[in-house]
């Protein structure tokens, strides 16, 4: 199960009912957070999430609204006595940008592992999240995530009992590692059934849309992305600042086959954004206007379903 917030829904500045647009999810007792503008560290107390167990920091790009939250985020997570490594995640400039915040923020009881981003795509595989992060199209080098929690097929006894393998074996396959057993190799994929559909939520935010948004975002069962602006009369502006519409998010949603979108990023101008919500479901149907704490448990397709 993946458990998630939008901890935030604005752009540009905080708003006393709107931080900036931030994510956090945890999986496993480990926490991922992506974005932290100003006031980030304010909403995860709302939620009343730990910042110990925070584990990843993905940057989308370093606009202030993004990551002017982070030397408060480390001196609290420091002060939660973290005492683990912290890998942060990146464009390139990512230690320069990091060392530079932590010019106010220098002692802290951690490391902090930097994996700086400079090519189209990028893969990790950190903590039991698979991290894909995709080049989008902002004003300055911006990435898009999808985060993954992988699952393996079902263990098969009948063919490992049919292998004649001892029992005591059977663990270590499910687990992943081959094993050895009167002189003879045993893999996993002698015992295991096909991979099953795991859990897949992307996140794109400052962008104007693109192909490549679609591809990633593809089969996704959440799709959070930006809606910086509703007003038709908005598009040029969108355009120009290199953001998105909430008709834009809508159609790529559409078009990837999410299972859902909440729009996010809002322009501190927009107002009132339930209003424009029933011509975004005409493109697509399960969209939701995102909100400050708003929450889901992602939890495997077999298990249960997907509670809003
Ligand atoms: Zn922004
Ligand atoms: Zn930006």
């Amino acid at each position: 199960m993946l458990d998630l917030c939008l901890l935030g829904t604005g752009g540009m500045m905080p708003l006393p009912h709107r931080w900036l647009t931030s994510l956090m999810t945890r999986y496993n007792g480990s926490s991922l957070m992506i974005d932290c503008g100003e006031g980030t560290q304010i909403a995860v107390k709302e939620k009343g999430w730990s910042f110990k167990p925070i584990d990843i920091i993905c940057f989308t790009h370093y606009h202030a609204d993004h990551i002017s939250g982070l030397p408060g985020i480390l001196l609290t997570m420091g002060n939660a006595q973290r005492t683990e490594p912290l890998t942060v995640i990146g464009p390139k400039g990512l230690e320069r940008v990091v060392s530079a915040l932590r010019t106010i923020a220098p002692e802290l009881p951690f490391s902090i592992e930097y994996l700086e981003m400079s090519e189209q795509e990028h893969i990790f595989d950190i903590k039991g999240y698979k991290i894909t992060a995709f080049r989008v199209n902002h004003n300055i080098v911006c990435y898009g995530y999808s985060i993954e929690i992988l699952r393996s097929g079902r263990f098969d006894v009948e063919k490992a009992t049919s292998l004649q393998l001892p029992k005591n074996y059977w663990n270590r396959l499910q687990k992943g590692s081959a094993v050895e057993h009167e002189g003879k190799c045993y893999t996993p994929d002698m015992v295991m059934g096909k991979a099953r559909r795991g859990i897949k939520l992307s996140y794109c935010t400052d962008s104007r849309p693109t192909p490549s948004i679609v591809a990633h975002a593809a089969g996704s069962d959440l799709f959070i992305c930006e809606g910086m602006y509703a007003e038709k009369e908005k598009e040029e502006k969108a355009k120009q600042y290199k953001h998105m519409t909430f008709y834009e998010a809508a159609t790529m949603a559409r078009d990837a086959k999410v299972g859902e979108l909440w729009l996010t990023h809002f322009s501190p101008s927009l107002l009132g954004g339930e209003r424009y919500m029933g011509q975004v479901r005409k493109i697509f149907p399960k969209a939701y206007l995102g909100k400050d704490g708003k929450s889901v448990e992602l939890d495997f397709a077999d298990e249960a379903e997907s509670r809003v």
